[in-house]
């Protein structure tokens, strides 16, 4: 018996994560018939399963402790705040339950066929899936990848359980005395966080000259003073070269800025970058192009080169972020059902979920200037701030960047408590294509976190009151 699909699906997607069931239900709202391919047995992705909702509920838990040993300074004291981490980690699962459970009623509500297996072109439009009962092959019209990144495992690295990619260290196999987070970007600072909070003594070692190298280094400067003094150390300009394992320890041998030097540790995170998840798909074969490195090449409207083939998150390159692969998921799916959509975003934002948080959009100021922008910049510090003030987070600071020419926002960037959630209002001022008096003359309610940017804004255009400003019209210039 032939297992080719009775149906012929107008899409068959490849991949159920945020980029891909995304695109499911959005192309099953457009009218479309939807087949939905999945190795795992569930919906969710990286984002769910091993990425952005476990990290946060595990980060949420990591700042309770350290609100409550820091209340002191507010006059209130807790015991020292003791956790039972078989209960922290049935919470992590319970969220991310609730979460993929809620993705299987979305899809079965729109009546989206799913088939739970690993998926590769057999042709330019039959897909084959390996599943539990044997190979189905999906006929389909369109085709939509969306089968993610994966770690990069660095080379030389041994196996080992002490040794983690950032999926172990989110299940909290133990927790070590003394860890090495090697690579001290978003991912490796927050998990950082996490066994920092839990007891571990971290070290961080990062081949770059700082923590977080994708932010301005006037943003990444609060959260390097804070966590100096909690972690063990941090080490910037280090390449680690190799680790061998002992039944007591790993001795992690690296070169940094005074030369060689070695240190022992309990356990290793490795979280150096993450690579498109593009082996195994068959996508030479039928024509599919993409990069050295093999992430998807796609055109503004998510289209391969293959016309009726189209691919949308982390497989398409940077960032590898989910609100990127939901957009693009929107656009391929409008796209298939005769939309003309386009993926044409003013900018993407970033937000690392450290304490404080730093969240940035648009062009960052080190881009600006070694690109020659002529911009005007507000940067407000949060130490002159009620509402920063109050909570205890004086260390912060939220700035605002406009083009001389047309002053326009053309990026903005916050470090402090909640700076993901307050970045969310530079996202739309730098879609609107706002200025510098749209957003300071827009009433902010007082006393907030918010009110932070609008002042950034209002120190760039010379109208701030809650700062001394040298300005020409102050007559305090020069
Ligand atoms: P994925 O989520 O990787 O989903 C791809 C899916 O395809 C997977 O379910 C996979 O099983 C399936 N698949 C792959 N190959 C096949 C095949 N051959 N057949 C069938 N199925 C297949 N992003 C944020 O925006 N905010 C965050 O806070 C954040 N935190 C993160 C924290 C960590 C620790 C990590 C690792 C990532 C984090 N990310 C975060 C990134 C985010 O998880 C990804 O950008 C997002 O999941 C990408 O979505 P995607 O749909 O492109 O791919």
């Amino acid at each position: 018996m032939d297992n080719l699909s009775e149906t012929v699906y107008d899409i068959a997607v490849l991949g159920g994560g945020p980029g891909g069931y995304t695109t499911a239900f959005r192309a099953a709202d457009l009218g479309l018939k939807v087949c939905l391919i999945e190795k795992e047995p569930v919906l969710g992705g990286v984002c769910l399963n091993a990425g952005c909702i476990p990290s946060k509920t595990l980060l949420h838990g990591a700042s309770v402790i350290e609100e409550a040993r820091e209340a002191a300074s507010f006059g209130i004291s807790f015991p020292n705040p003791s956790f039972d981490l078989e209960s922290m980690r049935n919470n992590k699962e319970q969220v991310i339950s609730k979460l993929t459970k809620g993705l299987e009623v979305l899809r079965k509500g729109r009546k989206i066929t799913l088939i739970t297996g690993k998926g590769f072109f057999t042709d330019k439009n039959i897909l084959s899936v390996k599943t539990a009962e044997g190979e189905q092959r999906i006929s389909f019209r369109n085709a939509v990848i969306a089968a993610g990144s994966e770690t990069f495992r660095l080379p030389g690295i041994p196996e080992d359980p002490r040794v983690w990619s950032s999926t172990e260290a989110l299940t909290i196999p133990f927790i070590p005395q003394r860890l090495l987070v090697i690579g001290g970007g978003i991912i490796g600072m927050e998990m950082a966080a996490v066994y920092n909070a839990l007891g571990s003594s971290v070290t961080v070692i990062e081949m770059t000259e700082r923590i977080i190298p994708q932010a301005d280094a006037d943003l990444v400067r609060p959260l390097f003073l804070t966590v100096r003094k909690k972690y063990r150390a941090i080490l910037t300009g280090t390449k680690v070269d190799k680790i061998e394992t002992t039944p007591d320890s790993l001795k992690v041998f690296y070169t940094g800025q005074k030369g060689p030097d070695s240190g022992d540790f309990d356990a290793v995170l490795v979280s150096v970058g993450r690579i498109p998840s593009s082996r195994d798909l068959g996508l030479k074969e039928i024509g599919i192009e993409s990069d050295e490195k093999g992430f998807i090449t796609v055109d503004s409207q998510m289209r391969s080169s293959v016309p009726h083939i189209y691919a949308v998150g982390d497989i398409t390159g940077g960032p590898m972020l989910a609100h990127k692969a939901v957009r693009q998921g929107k656009i391929a799916a409008e796209v298939i059902a005769g939309k003309d959509s386009r993926f044409a975003p003013v900018s993407i934002p970033s937000v690392a979920y450290t304490r404080p948080e730093i969240a940035w959009t648009g062009i960052t100021e080190e881009e600006a200037v070694r690109s020659g922008i002529d911009f005007e910049k507000g940067s407000f510090p949060w130490g002159a701030s009620g509402r920063a003030l109050s909570s205890g987070s004086p260390l912060g600071v939220s700035k605002a960047l406009f083009d001389k020419k047309n002053g326009r926002l053309i990026g903005a960037g916050i470090c402090g408590l909640n700076a993901g959630e307050l970045i969310a209002e530079a996202v739309l001022a730098l879609e609107a294509g706002l200025t510098a008096a749209d957003i300071g003359r827009t009433i902010h309610p007082h006393p907030t976190l918010s009110e932070t940017f609008a002042f950034a804004a209002e120190i760039a255009e010379g109208t701030a009151t809650d700062i001394l400003q040298d300005t020409e019209e102050t007559g305090r210039s020069g």
